[in-house]
Parts: structure tokens; C-alpha cells; sequence
């Protein structure tokens, strides 16, 4: 190819970089603003302690993290709700949503809930059975959230088709809600959802249950409720907000999540792409034959690069630093003003995630043999009163 036209190629790649960029900059502003959510800036100023998620950006925006911050520093109870579908191993994208668990269980005060959702799994397909899900769920998931560091008095795991006393809760809610409002809220048509009851029953009343649990009689009534999520499901809140102003409760508050991105640049880490994510049970060997495959926001030139910096807003290199290992934002500089190239900076993400993955491993049977303590058992008989 003549020299020209490599130029020109350098050249082409680097500007479509730089527009994805500038999408992917535009896109978590205009939600806050189209949800009408806060920017996380003013409570980063204000706290002594803002997580390094929250001093960086990750999580952007919230809605009455106020009232939980209050409860914070008057020392009353609070609690936080975060749950996911057992479908694949946690990755890394999961492992930053439980390192921001664990830094406001820090905060004290507060009881953790982690709904694990074989049945969400089962009823949109993304497990074979249910029985698959819970597998899932007891032999993976819940021995690598143990394995992080949480402390079993304050944490309560539970596994929804075991502890079934989360679908008398959904029922209880459903009564406060209509499909209308549900079709409304989700953006639904009348035709995709309807295809399976089931889902419709999970994300109308299963999932509410989980959000509003916390302040059931049982768990000793209304309180602040935090709950970290994408912008995708800000829906959820919005509904669980409106239920619990209808059952005497306090509408719960929301953290906003920006997705870690996937190894292959397509989107957000996901198990369903080949490729896109780390696993936490993946070997610290395969972990690096990943990452040397990863896509990066640097410019297929090394002298380009050297000249005019990465473009680290794309890149996944960039995002499982910053979640996971780095304490400041130096990277940032040295990869915009071209100090570091790409190799030197995988290399060093591989470092990281492969001492992470061989420790966090390396407390899994340990983990396995505390499931009990974290399981969640309580009965729930207010309803019935
Ligand atoms: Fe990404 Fe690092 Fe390359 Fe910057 S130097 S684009 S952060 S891999």
C-alpha cells in the first residue's frame, strides 16, 4: 500500500474513533436529562468519601441519593437492593456493580439484598430450565459474591424460585399496579411481552417485589432504599417509586450505572457476545489471551498515536482499569496525550485482572462452604395480616 493511502487510512480510523466517541460522551448527559435525574457531581463535592466509581464517573447520575445519605450520617437504617439473572458466570462488568455494594456497606448502616433471578432467567430464555438457572446461581454466583468481602450479617442473598416468599410480595404489589401503566412505563406494545405471561409477571410485580422488600414489616418497615442501576432500567425505579408511595413507603432512590464496555468494542460487557467479557471464573491465562484480542481506542499507528493521543471514552482496556485497579485518573492523561501506547497499557491490564482473577479463586471453596450464612430465610406474614 503506498504511504498515502496508509495515511489516509490512519487518518479515517481515528476520526470514526473520535465520533464514537463523542456519541458515547453525548449519551449518559442527555438521559439524566430526559429522566430528569441529578448529575453525581454535587454529592462527590460534598461527601468525605465518594466511591473512586463515583469520583471518576462511572456512576453518573441518581435520584434521591439525598434521603440515603441522610440516613447515612444520622446512623438510621437503609438499605440497598441489587440483584441479577443467573444466566453465565459473573464478569467484570457484574464485579464493579458489587465493589460499589460493598463501598456503601462500608458506609455502615446499611443491609445489603441480592435477589438472584433464575426465574427472569428462565421466563425470557436465556436459561434451558430453571433448574440450569439456580445451578447457576449456587455453584457460581453466590460463592463469588461471598468470595468478594461482604459481611453476612448485613448481606441477604437469595435465590428467588427458593425463597418464594418473594412472589406473595409480588402478588401483594401487583394489586397496585395496571398492565397500562406497565405497557406505558416499559415502552411495550402489545405484542412482544404478551407472548409469555411470565415475563410479564417477573418484570411487572417479581422484580418490584425485590426493590420494595427491604421495607416490609419484616426488615423493620420504610427506609431509604438505594438501588445501582443502568439507565436502562430507570423504568423500574419509576414504577417501584409510584407503588411505594401507594403502600406508605419511602420511594426508593437510584445510583446510575455507565456500562462497562466489551472487549470486542461492540457495546456494553456481555456473556451473550464471544469475546466481550472477562469472567470471573475464566483462568488468569484465558483472561490474557483476552485481553491481547481486546479492542482498544488507540490508532492502528504507533507514531499517529504518539502524536495525537488514545481515545480512551471507547476504549475497554481503558474501562476495566478504571473500574477495577486504578486509584487516580492518571491513565486518562497519559493515554490522551499519546505517553502510553496500547501495548504498554494491555499489559499492564493484564497484570491486574490476572493477580485479581488468581486471588478472588483462590477464595472460592472457602466461599462455597459460607453459602448458608447469606442466605436470606425470612418468612413474610405481614401480608397476611
Ligand atoms: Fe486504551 Fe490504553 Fe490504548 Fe489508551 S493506551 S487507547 S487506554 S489501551
Amino acid at each position: 500500500m503506498d504511504p498515502e493511502q496508509i495515511k489516509k487510512m490512519v487518518e479515517e480510523d481515528y476520526q470514526k474513533k473520535l465520533e464514537l466517541a463523542r456519541t458515547e460522551e453525548s449519551y449518559y448527559p442527555g438521559k439524566l436529562q430526559e429522566f430528569g435525574l441529578k448529575n453525581i457531581d454535587r454529592f462527590v463535592k460534598y461527601n468525605p468519601n465518594p466511591s473512586n466509581y463515583m469520583k471518576f464517573g462511572i456512576t453518573f447520575g441518581h435520584k434521591d441519593l439525598e434521603v440515603v445519605a441522610e440516613a447515612m450520617a444520622n446512623n438510621e437504617p437503609w438499605a440497598v437492593v441489587s440483584g441479577l439473572n443467573p444466566s453465565s458466570p459473573l464478569h467484570l462488568g457484574h464485579k464493579a456493580v458489587f465493589d460499589e455494594l460493598l463501598w456503601f456497606q462500608e458506609q455502615g448502616g446499611a443491609d445489603i439484598f441480592i435477589p438472584i433471578t433464575n426465574d427472569e432467567t428462565y421466563v425470557v430464555g436465556k436459561s434451558e430450565s430453571l433448574a440450569n438457572a439456580r445451578k447457576m446461581a449456587y455453584e457460581n454466583i453466590i460463592p463469588s459474591i461471598i468470595a468478594m468481602g461482604f459481611n453476612p450479617e448485613k448481606t441477604h442473598i437469595y435465590v428467588d424460585s427458593d425463597y418464594t416468599e418473594i412472589y406473595n410480595v409480588a402478588m401483594d404489589i401487583s394489586r397496585k399496579l395496571t398492565l397500562n401503566k406497565l405497557f406505558g412505563v416499559f415502552g411495550w406494545d402489545h405484542k412482544e411481552p404478551t407472548e409469555n405471561p411470565g415475563k410479564v409477571f417477573y418484570m411487572g410485580a417479581v422484580q418490584l417485589a425485590q426493590i420494595l422488600l427491604p421495607q416490609y414489616p419484616e426488615f423493620g418497615g420504610p427506609k431509604p432504599t438505594i438501588i445501582p442501576v443502568g439507565i436502562d432500567q430507570h423504568p423500574y425505579i419509576l414504577l417501584a417509586r409510584d407503588i411505594a408511595e401507594k403502600k406508605g413507603f419511602i420511594p426508593p432512590a437510584e445510583v446510575n450505572w455507565k456500562f462497562l464496555a466489551g472487549l470486542d468494542g461492540k457495546g456494553k460487557m456481555s456473556s451473550s457476545r464471544d469475546g466481550s467479557a472477562i469472567f470471573l471464573t475464566d483462568t488468569p491465562e484465558i483472561a490474557e489471551k483476552k485481553l491481547k484480542k481486546a479492542y482498544t481506542g488507540g490508532s492502528i499507528s504507533g507514531d499517529y498515536q504518539k502524536e495525537h493521543g488514545g481515545i480512551p471514552e471507547i476504549c475497554p482496556v481503558y474501562g476495566i482499569r478504571m473500574y477495577h485497579f486504578e486509584k487516580d485518573k492518571n491513565l486518562e492523561s497519559a493515554c490522551k496525550t499519546g505517553k502510553l501506547l496500547c501495548g504498554a497499557c494491555k499489559q499492564e491490564a493484564i497484570t491486574q485482572v490476572k493477580d485479581w482473577l488468581a486471588d478472588h479463586q483462590r477464595k472460592l471453596p472457602d466461599a462455597k462452604k459460607r453459602i448458608d450464612d447469606f442466605l436470606l430465610k425470612t418468612p413474610i406474614r405481614s401480608i397476611f395480616e
